[in-house]
């Protein structure tokens, strides 16, 4: 269920394996979220990732997997990624002496002494790490959090800091504080380097190349996978599901299987089931939310906009959180080198203010704000813009989010032939990789092996570095 890169995945190893597999997914495309967006013009055909994917794992098994579906697709980008911070720019993830320099002296030595101060008080009497603002607290100090983490963080979940999860920046940022900056960037690590990672891979034509073309070897394995057929009803007798109902062009149907795999939506899962679950765990469905992300897309007569992979730009006058420049990522997602293009994402939720206004009304903000408050480009440089709404993005660690989260996975756990995967489908903010990873996984599972999907993305390394023996240049993975 699902054909974004977790179902995929799947579908994919149990084609190489000869298991007869069917792929039910809802949209007229595979790629989900991971998907590339092709638009035609005058000019010829620009490609637009849903906000820019790269591709990133420490985990060998899935590097290989990723090279051998993009194959001679294969390239690697230079990772320039930066924070846009009152007119300067500052990297990202934060490497401490520029982000020190970038704030000045003065500052920078109130963030030191908060810091010192913070690790004290944590010393004499620890306080729990329980929301996103403890945690951002805990690692970096009160200045440097309120100055490069408060903002951003609101903006993308469109909450202050102080009611999200903590578990969001343990699992995005976990190893990483102010102290293991610092002294990194004083004394550097011998033995094994520590790296921030500063070039990724990625699919030439897009990183919908990716699901595309495990689609292209599933269906060239002899299994199917049905577009325009959303999952409707999931039916259950017992601890086994039966079957499922999906609606297609031509009405509803049933479909069965010995085995079931889910990447649509956990909560969405919770409440087909049929019969219904008890309405705890259909409260539960409903305690959980997500954010949603519009990218606005803009087509330039321009050469290039700025040299960054991505651009973060956390002024709250700014309506969007993010953007980046796909040329910058492959030169196959312009028409021609004369023309480039951009990315702008923002985050938002289904009836607030973002989501309410027009495609005409977000392209024209966008062109404003990029013009009048960041001057990077000219209005006359704009030869087309266009937006694409993707629901149900991000899955969100509201407070308290836990306690519906395990409710509705116990419940789905009963069920033994049921596995879920993915991002929404397991309601963790999974990136492709450990998307593809419980893919993979419960692939593997089917072809008789054990693996537990819960323990994907639980490791406690922070997800941007990689301890290696050589130079990731060198290594290359
Ligand atoms: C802005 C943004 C930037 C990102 N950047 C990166 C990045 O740089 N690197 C990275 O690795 N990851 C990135 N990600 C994450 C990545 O997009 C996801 O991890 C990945 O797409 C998840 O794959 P999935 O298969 O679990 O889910 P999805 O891609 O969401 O696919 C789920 C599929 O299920 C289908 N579906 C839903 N309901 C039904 C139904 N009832 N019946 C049938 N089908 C249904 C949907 O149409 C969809 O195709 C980013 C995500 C966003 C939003």
């Amino acid at each position: 269920m699902g054909a974004g890169p977790g179902g995929l995945c799947s579908a994919y190893v149990l084609s190489k394996a000869g298991v007869p597999t069917t792929v039910l997914e809802k949209a007229p495309f595979v790629g989900g979220l991971a998907r590339t967006i092709r638009r035609q013009t005058d000019y010829g055909e620009f490609r637009f990732d849903i906000g820019g994917h790269r591709w990133f794992t420490k985990n060998d098994e899935l590097n290989a997997l990723f090279r051998e579906v993009v194959a001679d697709e294969l390239l690697w980008v230079n990772r320039i990624s930066r924070i846009y911070f009152d007119g300067k720019y500052v990297d990202y993830p934060l490497k401490i002496s520029n982000a020190l320099k970038a704030i000045g002296p003065v500052v920078a030595a109130k963030a030191m002494a908060d810091y010192g101060r913070t690790r004290v008080q944590q010393r004499i009497s620890p306080r729990a790490v329980e929301s996103m603002e403890d945690a951002y607290i805990d690692q970096f100090g009160p200045t440097l959090y309120r100055l490069f983490f408060q903002r951003y963080s609101e903006k993308v979940w469109g909450l202050p800091c102080d009611q999200m999860s903590g578990d969001w920046v343990s699992q995005r940022s976990k190893g990483m504080s102010l102290v293991t900056a610092v002294k990194d960037a004083v004394v550097p690590t011998k033995g094994k380097v520590v790296s921030l990672i500063d070039e990724f891979m990625y699919p030439r034509g897009g990183f919908g190349r990716f699901s595309d073309r495990m689609a292209d070897a599933i269906i060239g394995a002899g299994n199917d996978i049905r577009l325009n057929t959303g999952v409707e009803k999931v039916h259950r007798e017992g601890n086994r599901v039966v079957g499922v109902t999906v609606s297609t062009e031509d009405g509803s149907k049933r479909v069965e299987a010995d085995n079931y795999i889910s990447s649509i939506p956990l909560t969405l899962l919770a409440k087909i089931m049929d019969p219904a679950p008890s309405a705890e765990i259909l409260a539960a469905a409903d305690a959980l939310t997500f954010r949603n992300i519009i990218t606005v897309n803009l087509m330039l007569k321009k050469r290039q906009v700025t040299p960054d992979t991505w651009l973060y730009v956390h002024d709250r006058n700014i309506l969007f959180g993010r953007f980046h420049e796909p040329k910058n990522w492959s030169p196959v997602m312009v028409p021609s080198d004369d023309l480039t293009s951009l990315v702008v994402e923002y985050f938002c939720s289904f009836g607030d203010h973002i989501w309410s206004m027009s495609e005409e009304e977000l392209v024209a903000q966008t062109v404003r704000h990029l013009v009048d408050d960041l001057g990077f480009i000219t209005p006359d440089e704009v030869v087309g813009g266009f937006t694409i709404r993707a629901p149900r993005a991000y899955p969100a660690y509201v407070i308290g989010y836990e306690k519906p989260l395990a409710r509705i996975r116990e419940f789905i756990g009963e069920l033994d032939n049921l596995q879920i995967i993915g991002r929404y489908g397991t309601f963790r903010y999974n990136n492709t990789d450990h998307s593809i990873e419980t893919g993979l996984l419960a692939a593997k599972n089917i072809l008789g092996e054990s693996h537990d999907l819960d323990q994907v993305n639980a490791d406690d390394e922070y997800h941007e570095i990689k301890r290696v023996a050589e130079p990731v240049a060198a290594g290359r993975t």
